[in-house]
C-alpha cells in the first residue's frame, strides 16, 4: 500500500515537473497595442520583466511624439517652426535627430530634406486635402528648403531656422522612436522582444528559443510577404509608395515621398525600400532617401558605406537586394531576385 502511495507520488511530481517545463518553454509574451506618431504600434516583450519594461517604453515613443511632433503646440519641432530666425532651446533627442539628418541630407545629396515640409504639405499629403500645385507655387516653395541653413549649437542645444523654412522630422521619427524603446529594454535587462512601430520592426536579442526573428516585407500588391528575413538585435524599415498616395484628376498616382529637387512625389519604378541595419534612426532615413535616389544611386551608396542592407522592390515582380542576406532571407517564387554584390 506504501509502496502505490509512493508510486503515485512520484508518477504526480513527474506529471507536474513537465506541465512546468512545458509552460516554460511556450511562455506568452507581454504585448501593448497602442497609438503615438500617426500609426499603430505593437510591442512584445519576454521575460519576468516585460511588463514594467514595455511601459516605459511606451512612455518614452509618447513623449518623444510630444517632443518632435510638428502639429503639436508646445513641441520643439512646433516652436521651431513658428518662431523663424529665433533661437530655440530644444531636447537633447531633437538636436540628435537634426543632426543626423543634416549628415544624412549631406551625404545623400538632399535626397532626404525634413525641410520639404512647406511643400509636401502644399501637396495635401499633411491634411489629406490633396492636390496637384501649380508649377510656380512648387518653385517658389523650393526656394526655402535649403536644409543646410539650419542652424544648430551643440553646446547650447538650441536651432534656429531661417524665414519661410518649415521642418518636419516625418521620414526618420519612428526610427529614432523605435531605438529608443529598444534601448529601454535592453537597459531592462530584457533579451527578447519584437517591436513593431506602424511597419517599422526592431529586433531586441532573437526569440526566446535562440532562434532568430523572421521578419516579412511586404508585398506590395496584397497577399503573402514577397521576402521573410531573419534578423536579430536590428531594424527592418520600410519606405513604400503604396503606404500613402492619391489618384490626381490627370489619372497619375502620386507617392507621398518627394524627390527634394524638383517638389514633386518621386517617380520611379520602385514600389518599396527595406532597410536592414543596427540603427533604427539610419534605416528610416535611409528608406526614404535611397526611394528617392533611385537604384543606381542606392546601390552607390550601399558600395561606399557597406553598413547596411537594403531589399528594393520594383514594378514588374523585380526585387534588388545586397548580397549579403542572401543566406538569411526566403524569397517568393513570384519575384525575381537580383543580389548586388559589392
Ligand atoms: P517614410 O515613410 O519614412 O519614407 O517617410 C515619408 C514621409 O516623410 C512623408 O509622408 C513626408 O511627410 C515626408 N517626406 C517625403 N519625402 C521626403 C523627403 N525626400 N525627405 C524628407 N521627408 C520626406
Ligand atoms: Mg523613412
Amino acid at each position: 500500500m506504501k509502496n502505490k502511495n509512493l508510486k503515485n507520488a512520484a508518477f504526480f511530481t513527474f506529471f507536474f515537473l513537465i506541465l512546468i517545463l512545458a509552460s516554460a518553454c511556450k511562455e506568452e509574451p507581454s504585448t501593448r497595442y497602442f497609438k503615438a506618431m500617426d500609426t499603430f504600434m505593437i510591442l512584445k516583450a519576454y521575460g519576468n520583466k516585460a511588463e514594467t519594461a514595455l511601459a516605459i517604453s511606451e512612455n518614452e515613443i509618447k513623449k518623444l511624439e510630444e517632443t518632435i511632433s510638428v502639429t503639436l503646440d508646445g513641441s520643439d519641432i512646433y516652436e521651431i517652426n513658428n518662431s523663424p530666425e529665433k533661437e530655440i532651446f530644444v531636447q537633447k533627442d531633437t538636436l540628435e535627430i537634426l543632426n543626423f539628418a543634416k549628415s544624412i541630407f549631406e551625404e545623400t545629396d538632399g535626397s532626404l530634406n525634413p525641410a520639404l515640409y512647406p511643400v509636401v504639405h502644399e501637396w495635401g499629403f499633411t491634411s489629406g486635402e490633396y492636390k496637384i500645385p501649380s508649377q510656380e507655387k512648387i518653385n517658389s516653395l523650393l526656394k526655402n528648403t535649403d536644409f543646410l541653413k539650419i542652424q544648430i549649437d551643440e553646446k547650447a542645444c538650441s536651432v534656429k531656422i531661417p524665414d519661410g523654412m518649415k521642418i518636419d522630422l516625418g521620414a526618420l521619427g519612428k526610427g529614432f522612436a523605435g531605438d529608443k524603446a529598444a534601448e529601454i529594454l535592453r537597459k531592462k535587462g530584457i533579451k527578447s522582444a519584437l517591436l513593431d512601430l506602424g511597419g517599422n520592426i526592431q529586433a531586441v536579442g532573437s526569440k526566446p528559443d535562440g532562434s532568430e526573428w523572421k521578419v516579412g516585407v511586404r508585398n506590395p500588391e496584397g497577399g503573402d510577404a514577397c521576402a521573410r528575413i531573419c534578423v536579430k538585435d536590428c531594424a527592418v524599415i520600410t519606405s513604400g509608395g503604396y503606404e500613402r498616395f492619391f489618384v490626381g484628376e490627370d489619372g497619375k498616382t502620386y507617392i507621398h515621398i518627394f524627390d527634394p529637387k524638383t517638389g514633386r512625389p518621386v517617380e520611379n519604378d520602385f514600389e518599396s525600400v527595406t532597410i536592414i541595419s543596427k540603427s533604427g534612426l539610419y534605416a528610416d532615413s535611409l528608406s526614404t532617401a535611397l526611394f528617392v535616389a533611385g537604384l543606381e544611386k542606392a546601390t552607390e551608396f550601399w558600395r561606399k558605406k557597406q553598413n547596411f542592407d537594403f531589399i528594393i522592390i520594383t514594378k514588374g515582380k523585380k526585387i534588388f537586394c545586397t548580397a549579403g542576406i542572401k543566406e538569411k532571407t526566403d524569397f517568393s517564387q513570384e519575384f525575381e531576385v537580383s543580389f548586388v554584390e559589392k
